[in-house]
């Protein structure tokens, strides 16, 4: 029970514990538990104690082609379909199928991934890479995605598996910041977003403005007097002072493109290097974005100037002190002059409802974050090496059981034998199991002659016909 529920103190700031009840169904416990029993018991269990996951989500269609359809306003049922509880589920359509929705249900999947520290860009090289099997799933017919892995993440938490930072796709950067980003904080997770092009660009698609690309004023900044003293911004979610986002636009470090995906910039080396460079122009303009100074309580969050404290990233002027960082070694310097009123060194506090949506702690498009959000990738080829390349799952008569529980207990035990292979696999990998024995191919030792070889090879035998 939380301390809102129990009326404790106002004062006291609480977080979700382990002691925390939280109530979910049967099948939802089980897709948390049946997952970290099978890691508990494969003798790899310490890799997988990161603090970091990647969710991703993706639909499991009912044998039924058909959804059931309830009348918005009167409740009235207009057609009953042959998997109750199979809804239509928005999907993001794709070159190959064009489908808007599909029958069936949801799927998330949470994958823990490589740790990388906040000071580093990029995972340590010596750490084992992980095969990407799941720590939890979540079986729902909802359409809202990141409203579910929550609570799922909520479970995790019961069970004492913490986590620090959660990345997902553009799907869960979408969601309103009450049902994904806010709710994760105060589990005590960072989520990390992607943004996309379309809905940065100033008069794209969408007609207003971006909320990324370009300034957007997040809080005006006031003296102890209350009198209005400086503003703070945002640029792509990160935050940077008026004045010194007003220079970085004079130096062309606002409206940057997205960066192309490394795989297609990586087949010509010239956009390869335009590539780099480009990553290289949001390092530089966040050194003098503010920052995260310390764990958020659960009203507020504080953000430290460029120049604040030991672990500054740009000097000031008006701040001579913060010329060198503690290795003597010169810092890039804010275009701030002498005497200006900035407060590249100060810190301030802001309500955690204050760029909500879009916050976090590694700025969008840097080194770090492009490394960060790559681990993704793990949680994406979960799903495909599950449904593409080990079984026929994705063709919904397979697993011919109607109605969540039945269904979703099918398909759990399905993903969850599939850790058990991944998790195998791995582990023959790197030689811990021994190799399974190749299957050598059966010689009549009295005609050693018929043994197939490339130019001849065995016809294989005509399948029976099947009626
Ligand atoms: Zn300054």
């Amino acid at each position: 029970m939380t301390a809102a529920e129990t009326g404790a103190a106002d004062s006291e700031v609480t977080y979700p514990t382990v002691e925390d009840d939280v109530t979910d169904t049967l099948l939802n416990i089980l897709a948390v538990d049946l997952p970290a029993a099978v890691i508990n018991t494969s003798g790899d269990a310490d890799l997988y104690k990161t603090t970091t996951a990647a969710v991703d989500t993706t639909i499991i269609a009912s044998f039924a082609a058909q959804a059931t359809q309830i009348d918005a306003e009167t409740g009235e049922i207009i057609y009953i379909g042959h998997d109750p509880d199979a809804r239509n589920l928005k999907r993001t359509p794709t070159r190959r199928d064009r489908d808007e929705f599909r029958t069936g249900y949801k799927l998330e999947a949470v994958i823990p991934t490589l740790d990388i520290p906040l000071n580093r860009t990029e995972p340590s090289k010596t750490a084992t890479r992980l095969p990407g099997a799941a720590i939890a799933y979540r079986f729902h017919n909802d359409n809202h995605s990141p409203h579910q892995t929550v609570k799922t993440l909520r479970l995790l938490a019961a069970r004492g598996r913490h986590l620090s930072t959660v990345t997902g796709d553009l799907g869960f950067t979408n969601s309103i910041a009450e049902k994904w980003a806010t709710p994760l904080r105060a589990l005590g997770i960072d989520p990390v977003h992607d943004l996309k092009e379309h809905t940065r660009t100033k008069t794209g698609k969408i007609r207003h403005r971006s909320e990324h690309r370009g300034l957007r004023p997040l809080q005006q900044l006031t003296t102890k007097a209350g009198e209005p003293d400086g503003m703070l911004v945002t640029i792509d979610g990160t935050v940077y002072e008026q004045h010194i986002a007003n220079h970085l636009d004079h130096i062309g470090l606002v409206d940057l493109p997205k960066p192309e995906w490394v795989v297609i910039a990586n087949q010509n080396p010239e956009r390869a290097a335009a590539r780099k460079q480009l990553i290289h122009k949001y390092d530089q303009r966040t050194k003098f974005a503010w920052r995260e100074h310390d764990r958020p309580t659960p009203d507020t969050h504080r953000l430290k100037g460029p120049a604040h404290g030991t672990n500054r990233t740009a000097w000031c002027a008006n701040h001579p002190k913060t010329r060198h960082d503690g290795h003597k070694r010169h810092l890039p310097k804010t275009p701030c002059q002498p005497d200006d009123n900035c407060h590249c060194a100060a810190v301030v506090t802001l309500p955690n409802t204050a760029n909500a949506k879009f916050r976090q702690r590694r700025p969008w498009g840097t080194t770090g974050w492009q490394h960060q959000y790559a681990q993704r990738s793990l949680a994406e080829s979960h799903f495909a090496t599950i449904k593409g390349n080990y079984t026929d799952l994705e063709r919904p008569l397979n697993i011919r059981t109607s109605g969540i529980a039945a269904r979703g207990l099918a398909t759990l035990c399905i993903f969850a034998a599939m850790n058990i292979r991944l998790i195998a696999r791995h582990r023959t990998k790197r030689g811990l199991e021994p190799h399974p024995p190749t299957p050598q191919p059966q010689t009549s030792p009295t005609t050693p002659t018929n043994a197939p070889d490339d130019d001849h090879p065995t016809p294989r035998p005509e399948p029976p016909n099947t009626p």
